[in-house]
């Protein structure tokens, strides 16, 4: 029997493994950390949207440029398979308003806890504290642990070692430099559905940092000049802004600011008002009442909406009820640049396609393969990302059984 090594054990390193040891192998998973799944546990804190519920055509569409690459991979395990999975483990799944897939007890402790059980009853071995460091002279799989360097054969070895995000947890991108030694094509490791920078006054920051502002239209435009609207939420931060609406659009807007400098979005405070019943609305006479109250009468702009149209429009604007009417339906905010990587939620870049065959083994390293994070492919939030790590760890995780069984087929 051939003996798989995994490393990394997060849902692209942990699926690997079960789909290693299905298709007949010795597993041994390996991860730095001295726990495994340590952001998947991190994304439960947000209720673990594992999966999405849309037809699988604009659910593919999802990873964009990269979709004929990871598509083979989420068509040989789907979402719906994935739910399948979640329910075989005593996991049973819902779809929210929005169309995206939770655990019934928005939890990720549950299901890492039976996942884990699951994998050690199929025989599957844990080692953790084992950092990895390459490979020797005899191509075996190198760590450091808390007991010295230590060195282990593998009949194929399937890496699984995450993005750049919240490194924290155990996924620090280390694990570029050292296939960039060995040739391997790393496209740049970016910051994806993260945050972005504005230079907000004293007062609005310390004021509103934190605040939430609640359905706005955010329009953004792609490097080609493609217009995109979305809608949804998102908070006001110390040193810009983060959130929902915000992750949408950030691959555009980091696109944007990295050819420009900066990019401008534009926000709709009131996207479910026309611009013509707005501006009657706001024509209609203030009287006595400061701007502030009419506002609020007229347009129910209170709060931090309210504080940023003071932060962002000019007070000429502010005392135009026409042209008041216009910045409410789209104020500029100007993006500095991305929040560093280390703060976003996933992340751009990676080991690039064109490294791989169709089955995620290195072109430059034979009986090595790579899935999750780690591999050059992007999706907003909405399940895509857990999705896509599972996907792409159960193709590498069969495709390296697969070929480990044939080379020991193979006469000497
Ligand atoms: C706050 C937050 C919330 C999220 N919520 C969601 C969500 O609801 N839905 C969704 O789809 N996605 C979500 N994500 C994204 C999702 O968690 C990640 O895309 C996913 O965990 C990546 O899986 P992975 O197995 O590729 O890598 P990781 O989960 O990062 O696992 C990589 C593993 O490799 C190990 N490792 C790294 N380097 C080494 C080394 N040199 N030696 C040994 N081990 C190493 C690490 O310790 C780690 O255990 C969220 C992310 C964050 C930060």
């Amino acid at each position: 029997m051939p003996t798989i090594a995994i490393i990394g054990g997060g849902p692209a390193g942990l699926m690997a493994a079960e789909a290693a040891v299905a298709a007949g192998a010795t597993v041994e998973l390996y991860d730095a950390m001295p726990s495994v799944g340590r952001k998947f546990l991190l994304a439960g804190k947000g209720g673990l949207n594992l999966t999405h519920s849309e037809p699988i055509e604009p659910f593919l569409s999802r990873y964009g440029q990269q979709r004929a690459f990871i598509e083979p991979a989420i068509r040989s395990f789907s979402p719906s398979a994935l739910r399948t999975w979640a329910r075989e483990m005593g996991v049973n799944t819902f779809v929210g308003t929005s169309g995206r897939i939770f655990p019934t007890d928005l939890k990720a402790a549950p299901l890492l806890r039976a996942w884990l059980r699951r994998l050690r009853q199929a025989g599957v071995q844990f080692h953790v504290r084992h950092r990895w460091r390459g490979w020797d002279e005899e191509g075996r799989v190198q760590f450091t642990t808390p007991q010295g360097l230590v060195r282990a054969h593998a009949d194929a070895v399937v890496l699984a070692l995450g993005g750049g995000s919240w490194p924290h947890l155990g996924s620090d991108a280390a694990w570029t430099q050292i296939l960039a030694e060995h040739k391997v094509l790393i496209a740049p490791l970016k910051p994806a559905n993260c945050g972005f920078d504005v230079r907000w006054s004293e007062h609005f920051r310390t004021k509103f940092a934190g605040q939430p502002v609640k359905t706005v239209d955010v329009t953004a435009k792609t490097v080609d000049g493609i217009v995109i609207r979305q809608r949804g939420e998102f908070v006001i931060t110390e040193t810009g802004v983060e959130g929902g609406v915000i992750y949408t659009v950030s691959s555009q807007v980091r696109d944007a600011i990295e050819k420009m400098g900066r990019a401008t979005v534009f926000l709709d405070l009131v996207p479910d008002r026309s611009l013509k019943q707005l501006t009657q609305d706001l024509l209609k006479p203030r009287g006595k009442r400061t701007m502030a109250t009419h506002l609020q009468r007229c347009a129910r702009i209170t709060g931090v909406k309210a504080s940023l149209l003071r932060e962002l429009v000019s007070k000429d604007v502010l005392a135009d009820s026409a042209r008041l009417a216009s910045a409410i339906k789209s104020i500029p905010i100007t993006l500095t640049g991305p929040r560093p990587l280390a703060e976003a939620i996933s992340t751009a870049g990676g080991v690039s396609f064109e490294a791989l065959d169709n089955r995620l083994m290195l072109r430059a390293r034979s009986g090595v393969f790579c899935a999750g994070e780690m591999l050059d492919w992007e999706a907003p939030t909405g399940g895509y990302l857990l999705t896509g790590c599972m996907a792409t760890g159960h193709l590498a995780g069969t495709a390296a059984a697969a070929w480990a069984h044939a080379q020991l087929a193979q006469p000497n």
